[in-house]
């Protein structure tokens, strides 16, 4: 048997998992990743980043990279796909990047090899016993000693199984079908590149619906499909090529043919939230904490913002830094914004009608979305620029929209994961874990100082650590 040792185990190298190893190992703790896949599937599932997660890689300065690997710059989010516009945000993302899942996690598992970690591939987790001191995680033939795990193991996370923890929701009744698909000819009526969300879907029937995103090849599109209230026996089952044809040919007829099924995968519209995150010193994050119908695109959005919630504070109290209860804040933050995730997709598929009076109610709704205030709730919510970690909405918990510097932008000072102090008076004697700039101007006139957490969500406005830092 093989034997490890780390400061964190992440089992999982989707994005979530990706994107935690990255924090940590930025942070300098010993990181090991687990994956059970021997490579990379390579599907594109996701194809969005919303602009909060922009802004989060930004902080990051890996945006460049998903921005290279991005195929669509997209204007508006969406909300049960009637366009909710970014304006009156404020932040300099205000859009969604098209770029296909696998890229994401090709740009992360590359910086991530730049720290010099690489994901263990076709070690899949099998058990762990956790004691006072710390996690041992098998994997087949490895053994790894560590003082945390973190299940970023998906949906059907076996860490969240193993822990017996329930994950309590609704089981839908309907289910979804999304396959990249490339047609002999432009489907009619199909747009050729992705701008917006607008008429991008259709609905034919109650309760079914489908639509085409382009996807920057001529003719590949991400065909997605589905039904509000039938779904198969078998939601694992390998998705027939003639229930994918029929159902391109119910919605454009004869004449457009299917050349090639790059993939195709069934989802369910189960809509689910583990009971906790935390059990001792194992933690769960991303899809293997919170699983819900794809409206909205926000499921590899949510996971991605976990892990940049979590790295810091585990680096934290690694490093011995960490006040009492900084660990536990992860599970409040982050389990009521995925509350809000579960409740906002219910509300969009309940918008998909299945009746004429709730064909009216969407017609309305649709029309009630021109009102500027209610954009900005809609869009603020699937975008997660409405985040906020503070007892109420004021400057403290609220995140910081990124602003000019003469030497660049208040991003790149988050580039090393510290907190920053950014101040408009010359600072008092800092924390030593602490990056600090005296700013001409703050994003909230009244303030004179403000301590940003490494996530970019602001700490204090006294500029005080504590509470914070040890
Ligand atoms: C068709 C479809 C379309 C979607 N569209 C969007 C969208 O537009 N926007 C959006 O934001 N989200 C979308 N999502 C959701 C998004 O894909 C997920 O939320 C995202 O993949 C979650 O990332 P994750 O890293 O938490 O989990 P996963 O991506 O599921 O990664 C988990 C990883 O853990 C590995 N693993 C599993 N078990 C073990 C084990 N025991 N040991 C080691 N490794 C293990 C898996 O192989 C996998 O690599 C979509 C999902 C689907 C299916």
């Amino acid at each position: 048997m093989d034997e490890l040792t780390a400061g964190v185990v992440v089992a999982g190298a989707g994005p979530t998992g990706l994107m935690l190893a990255n924090e940590l190992a930025l942070a300098g703790v010993a990181v090991v990743v687990l994956e059970r896949l021997p490579v990379r599937t390579g599907l594109s599932k996701a194809l969005n980043l919303q602009p909060r997660t922009a802004e989060v890689l930004d902080l990051r300065g890996l945006l460049g990279r998903a921005e290279e690997r991005s195929f669509a710059t997209v204007a508006d989010g969406h909300f049960s796909v009637i366009p909710v516009g970014y304006a009156g945000w404020d932040t300099r993302h205000p859009y969604q990047v098209g770029i296909p899942q696998a890229q994401v996690e090709a740009a992360l598992e590359e910086r991530l090899a730049e720290q010099g970690v690489k994901v263990l591939r076709g070690h899949e987790l099998t058990g762990f016993e956790q004691d006072a001191d710390g996690v041992t995680v098998t994997a087949g033939d490895l053994r790894v000693r560590a003082a945390y795990l973190v299940g970023c193991d998906g949906g059907r996370s076996a860490v969240r199984k193993a822990l017996g923890l329930p994950f309590e929701g609704i089981e839908g009744r309907g289910h979804g079908v999304s396959a990249d698909v490339r047609f002999s000819t432009t489907p009619p009526g199909a747009p050729t590149e992705w701008r917006s969300m607008g008429n991008m879907v259709t609905s034919l029937r109650p309760g079914k619906f489908i639509g085409l995103i382009p996807l920057g090849e001529p003719n590949l599109y991400r065909l997605s499909y589905g039904d509000r209230l039938n779904r198969p026996d078998d939601l694992r089952a390998e998705v027939p090529e003639a229930e994918v044809r029929a159902a391109v040919r119910e919605r454009f007829g004869d004449e457009v043919e299917i050349e090639e099924i790059r993939w195709v995968s069934r989802f369910s519209d189960d809509s689910r939230l583990a009971a906790t995150y935390r059990v001792g010193r194992v933690f769960l994050a991303g899809d293997a904490a919170h699983i819900h119908f794809p409206a909205g695109g926000q499921g590899l959005n949510l996971g991605v913002q976990d892990a940049m919630n979590l790295g810091w504070k585990l680096a934290a109290d690694l490093t011995g830094r960490a006040p009492a209860g900084l660990l536990d804040s992860y599970e409040t933050e982050r389990r009521a914004v995925a509350e809000g995730v579960l409740q906002n997709v219910a509300a969009q598929n309940a918008l998909i009608p299945l009746t004429p009076d709730q064909l009216a109610l969407r017609g309305l709704f649709r029309e009630l979305t021109a009102i500027p205030e209610v954009q900005r709730k809609l869009s603020g919510m699937v975008s997660g620029l409405a985040i906020h970690y503070g007892p109420d909405d004021g400057v403290e918990g609220a995140r910081l929209p990124d602003f000019p510097l003469d030497t660049g932008f208040a991003s790149d000072l988050f580039h090393s994961g510290k907190f920053v102090l950014l101040t408009k008076t010359p600072a008092f004697a800092p924390h030593p874990e602490v990056v600090v700039a005296e700013v001409p101007e703050l994003p909230w006139p009244d303030v004179t100082r403000v301590l940003v957490r490494p996530d970019g969500y602001v700490a204090s406005t006294t500029g005080s650590t504590d509470g914070w830092l040890k």
